[in-house]
């Protein structure tokens, strides 16, 4: 949908992402910026949330580092405002363990979430992880070998354009809630715990992170239905379309 760049072709893998960092806290913010910038990312700080609306619009970052809690608007209405006008891959900041933020956050369009306090380690993990599914999405949309479209039930999963329709309606995903679902939907009726979820969706082997899938099977019940996927409690999840 956004044609605005043209992502045809092969750009390689050398040229620098650009990270752009929404960050009230100045420690914070340089802290962040000093890390990514020496990850080899291009990195841009906006403090406020205006800031942060006009940065993303004018630099078109690859990726979004940004904090909920914000002078000026804050970062769910950031979100709002940046994925309006141009589709943003958004790591987005929470102070407090609340889901209840997460999962606004989330709604509102943003990819992934980590509560603070963080180790940068991990900021860096979940960027990269990040980055490879927007890299992944983007390749899968230019490539001429198309997989079959995934049709189970009512629900049909485009894997060549990244496109989600159920009973006919599509249902608009981030990167991260589509691999979600394609690794769920692509062994349907079959239970994957929360850790392998974990570390095949975020390339993320710590197992402190299994709330994050959590959250996202949430946000995915949100937008496909409550009826798809299958909670077994203390394990993990299953797709199990009620047609199917
Ligand atoms: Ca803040």
């Amino acid at each position: 949908m956004s044609a605005s760049t043209p992502a045809a072709g092969a750009p390689g893998p050398s040229a620098p992402s650009t990270v752009l960092v929404v960050e009230d806290e100045p420690t914070i913010a340089t802290a962040i910026a000093q890390r990514l910038s020496a990850e080899g990312w291009r990195v841009e700080v906006a403090r406020d949330g205006l800031a942060g609306v006009d940065a993303a619009l004018r630099l078109k970052p690859d990726a979004m580092v940004l904090d909920v809690m914000l002078p000026g608007i804050d970062g769910l209405e950031v979100t709002r405002r940046v994925q309006a006008e141009q589709p943003t891959p958004i790591l987005m900041l929470t102070a407090r363990d609340d889901e209840t933020d997460m999962l606004i956050g989330l709604g509102v369009g943003a990819d992934d979430y980590m509560t603070k306090p963080f180790s940068m380690r991990e900021l860096v993990a979940r960027l990269k992880a990040l980055l490879r599914r927007v890299d992944r999405a983007a390749q899968a949309a230019t490539s001429p070998e198309a997989e079959a479209p995934l049709a189970i039930g009512e629900v049909v999963i485009d894997r060549a354009q990244r496109r989600v329709h159920r009973a006919g309606t599509e249902v608009h995903l981030t990167p991260t809630e589509f691999e979600l679902l394609v690794m769920l939907a692509g062994q349907p009726k079959t239970v994957l715990t929360r850790e392998r979820l974990l570390a095949e969706v975020w390339d993320w082997a710590d197992a402190s992170g299994t709330r994050t899938v959590d959250s996202h099977i949430k946000a995915l019940r949100r937008k496909l239905g409550p009826d798809l996927i299958r909670t077994v409690h203390g394990v993990g999840y299953a797709f199990e379309p009620p047609s199917a």
